[in-house]
C-alpha cells in the first residue's frame, strides 16, 4: 500500500465531516498530534442541524446503517459508542408505498419480512425474497474486505479469489435484471433495487454488487440516535477532543501551503497559517483540488456526478398516523423517473419521494404537539440547466402539492416552519455540480478508477468523494483508509 512520504507526526485535517472526523479519531489512536480546522460553528458537514422554534432537524443523512462502522471508531480510541451515543433500531425500517394503493413494511429479520411478503403478495414470493437475501448477504461477504475496506493501489490489485466468485454469481450484471432473476413481483423489486440510487446509479446502469447496500440497510437494519443523526458527528468530535485532538472551529482554510506536491500547512482565511507534516483533506474531493491545492486535472473534470435532490424540512402541527419513521412513496413510473433525473436531466414527472418524521422515534426534536418532516424528493444536479433560485419556490409548492396527494392531508396549512435546500444550496455549500452525494459510482468512479485518497507526497483526502463512496458506512471507511495511508 503507498503511503504519504516523509515525517508525519502533526497531521492538519481540514474538516470536521464524518470522514474528516473518523480520520482524526484513527490518527489519534495512533499517536499522532491532530488539529481539525472546519469552517462551521459545529462538526458534522451534510450530517448538519437546523435548530428553530424549538424543533431540530436533521439536514443530510437520516438511514443510519451498519452502526458498527461507528462501534469500531469509537473503539479505536478505548471508548464504547453507548458511553456517547443511544442508538435504537427502527421498525420498519422503512414503509413503502405504491400508486395502487398497496403498502410494503421492510423489515430487517428475514423471517419478519418473508411473513410481510408472504401476507402482501404471497408465499411464492417470500421464498424468493429468502433466496435474495442469501445473494445479497454473500455480496456483502465478498466484497467488504476485498474491495471496500482496503486501499486499492491498482486494477491489478482486484485480482483476488472473491473477485472470481463475484463474478459467477453475477455481480458484474446489472442491478435490476439480477434483482429481478429473484424477485418477481414490482414493489419487491423496486423496494431492494432503489438503493443504486444512493450510488447515483440507476438500478438499470448500476452493476449488481451495488446490491450489497440493499443488505446494508434493508438486511443489516436501520438506527436512530436520540438527538438525530446529527448526535453522531458532535459525539465523535466530543471522543476525539477527550482524546487530545484540537478543534478550530468557525475557521475557513483557504489554501494548502506547498512546496512542489509536498503540503507544508494550511492557510486559513483569517491569515492564520498551521504547520503540518501531512495535511488530510475532508471538503468534497473536486472543490478540494481546485480551491485549496489550485489544480483541476482532467481525471477530476471527467467526473459524472450522482443526482442530486431538494429537501424540505417542515415543522408541522398535522400528525398522520398511517406513517412510520421512514417512508418511500413510488410513483407509477420507475425506469423513467431515472432516465428524467440522470439521462434528461430534468425534474421528475411521477416523483418518487422519502419522508422522514424523527418526532416518530424522537418526540423530543419538536415542541410538545408539534412534529418534523423531512421532504426529500430527487433532483437533476447541477450539469442540468435549471435556475433553482427562481424555480425552487415553486418546485416546494409542487412538493407539497404531491404529498398531499398522497395522504398528507393539509400537509401545507400546517407548516409553522421551514426550509427548503435546492442543488443551487449544495454547491454554495461547496459540494460540486450541487451533487451532495458525490462522484456517481458508475464502474469507471468505482475502486481504482475513483478519485485517488493519496495525492503528491503528503496530502491525503477522506470522505465521500474518494475511496470507496457516498454515504455514512462508506465515509466512515473512508477515515480508515486514509489513516492507513499515514500510519500504515
Ligand atoms: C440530503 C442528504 C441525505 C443523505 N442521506 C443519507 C442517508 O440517509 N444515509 C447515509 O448513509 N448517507 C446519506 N447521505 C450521505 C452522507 O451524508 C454523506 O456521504 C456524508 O455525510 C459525507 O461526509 P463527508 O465527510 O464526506 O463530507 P462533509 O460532511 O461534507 O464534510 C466536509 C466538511 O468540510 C468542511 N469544509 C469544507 N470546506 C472547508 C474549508 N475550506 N475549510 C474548513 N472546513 C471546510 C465542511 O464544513 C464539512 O464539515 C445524505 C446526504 C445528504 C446531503
Amino acid at each position: 500500500m503507498k503511503q504519504v512520504r516523509g515525517k508525519s507526526d502533526r497531521v492538519v485535517v481540514v474538516g470536521a465531516g464524518l470522514g474528516g472526523l473518523a480520520t482524526a479519531m484513527r490518527l489519534a489512536a495512533a499517536g499522532r498530534s491532530v488539529t481539525v480546522v472546519e469552517r462551521e460553528a459545529v462538526p458534522g458537514g451534510r450530517a448538519g442541524m437546523w435548530e428553530v422554534d424549538g424543533h431540530r432537524f436533521d439536514t443530510g443523512p437520516t438511514v443510519l446503517t451498519m452502526p458498527n462502522l461507528i462501534d469500531d471508531v469509537f473503539e479505536c480510541l478505548g471508548e464504547k459508542t453507548a458511553d456517547w451515543l443511544e442508538l435504537q433500531t427502527v421498525s420498519p425500517l422503512y414503509r413503502t408505498y405504491y400508486p395502487d394503493g398497496s403498502r410494503l413494511d421492510v423489515h430487517s429479520n428475514p423471517q419478519e419480512m418473508a411473513a410481510e411478503i408472504d401476507a402482501k403478495i404471497g408465499p411464492d414470493e417470500a421464498g424468493n425474497y429468502l433466496r435474495f437475501v442469501d445473494f445479497v448477504s454473500e455480496l456483502y461477504t465478498l466484497e467488504m474486505s476485498d474491495f471496500i475496506d482496503r486501499n486499492i493501489d491498482s486494477p491489478l490489485d482486484l485480482v483476488t479469489g472473491n473477485l472470481a466468485r463475484l463474478a459467477a454469481i453475477g455481480g458484474f450484471r446489472r442491478l435490476a435484471p439480477k434483482v429481478n432473476e429473484y424477485l418477481k413481483d414490482p414493489r419487491t423489486q423496486r423496494v431492494f433495487s432503489f438503493q443504486a440510487m444512493y450510488a447515483g446509479m440507476s438500478p438499470f446502469d448500476a452493476l449488481a454488487i451495488y446490491a450489497v447496500i440493499a443488505y446494508m440497510d434493508s438486511v443489516a437494519g436501520v438506527y436512530f440516535p436520540k438527538g438525530g443523526m446529527h448526535a453522531v458527528p458532535v459525539a465523535m468530535a466530543a471522543a476525539a477532543a477527550k482524546h487530545g485532538v484540537e478543534f478550530h472551529y468557525n475557521t475557513e482554510v483557504a489554501q494548502v501551503e506547498r512546496s512542489g506536491e509536498r503540503a507544508t500547512a494550511v492557510i486559513t482565511t483569517n491569515g492564520l497559517r498551521i504547520p503540518a507534516d501531512v495535511v488530510v483533506l475532508n471538503p468534497d474531493l473536486p472543490i478540494a483540488h481546485r480551491d485549496l491545492l489550485n489544480r483541476e486535472p482532467w481525471s477530476i473534470r471527467r467526473l459524472n456526478y450522482s443526482p442530486s435532490c431538494a429537501v424540505l424540512l417542515a415543522g408541522s402541527s398535522a400528525t398522520y398516523s398511517q406513517i412510520a419513521h421512514h417512508n418511500i412513496h413510488f410513483g407509477r413510473a420507475w425506469k423513467g423517473v431515472f432516465s428524467e433525473l440522470i439521462d434528461q436531466q430534468q425534474i421528475m414527472s411521477d416523483p418518487s419521494f422519502f419522508v422522514t418524521n424523527a418526532t416518530h422515534s424522537d418526540p423530543s426534536l419538536a415542541p410538545a404537539g408539534k412534529q418534523n418532516y423531512y421532504v426529500l424528493f430527487p433532483t437533476p444536479n447541477n450539469r442540468a440547466n435549471i435556475d433553482w433560485k427562481q424555480f425552487g419556490p415553486q418546485y416546494r409548492d409542487q412538493m407539497v402539492a404531491t404529498l398531499e396527494e398522497n395522504g398528507y392531508i393539509g400537509f401545507g396549512d400546517s407548516i409553522s416552519v421551514e426550509k427548503l435546500t435546492t442543488p443551487l444550496d449544495w454547491e454554495q455549500a461547496g459540494m460540486a455540480a450541487g451533487a451532495p452525494f458525490a462522484a456517481s459510482h458508475s464502474f469507471t468512479q468505482t475502486g481504482p478508477f475513483r478519485p485517488r485518497n493519496l495525492w503528491g507526497e503528503n496530502v491525503v483526502f477522506t470522505g465521500s468523494g474518494t475511496t470507496p463512496g457516498v454515504g455514512v458506512p462508506m465515509v466512515l471507511i473512508s477515515g480508515k483508509l486514509a489513516a492507513q495511508r499515514i500510519t500504515g
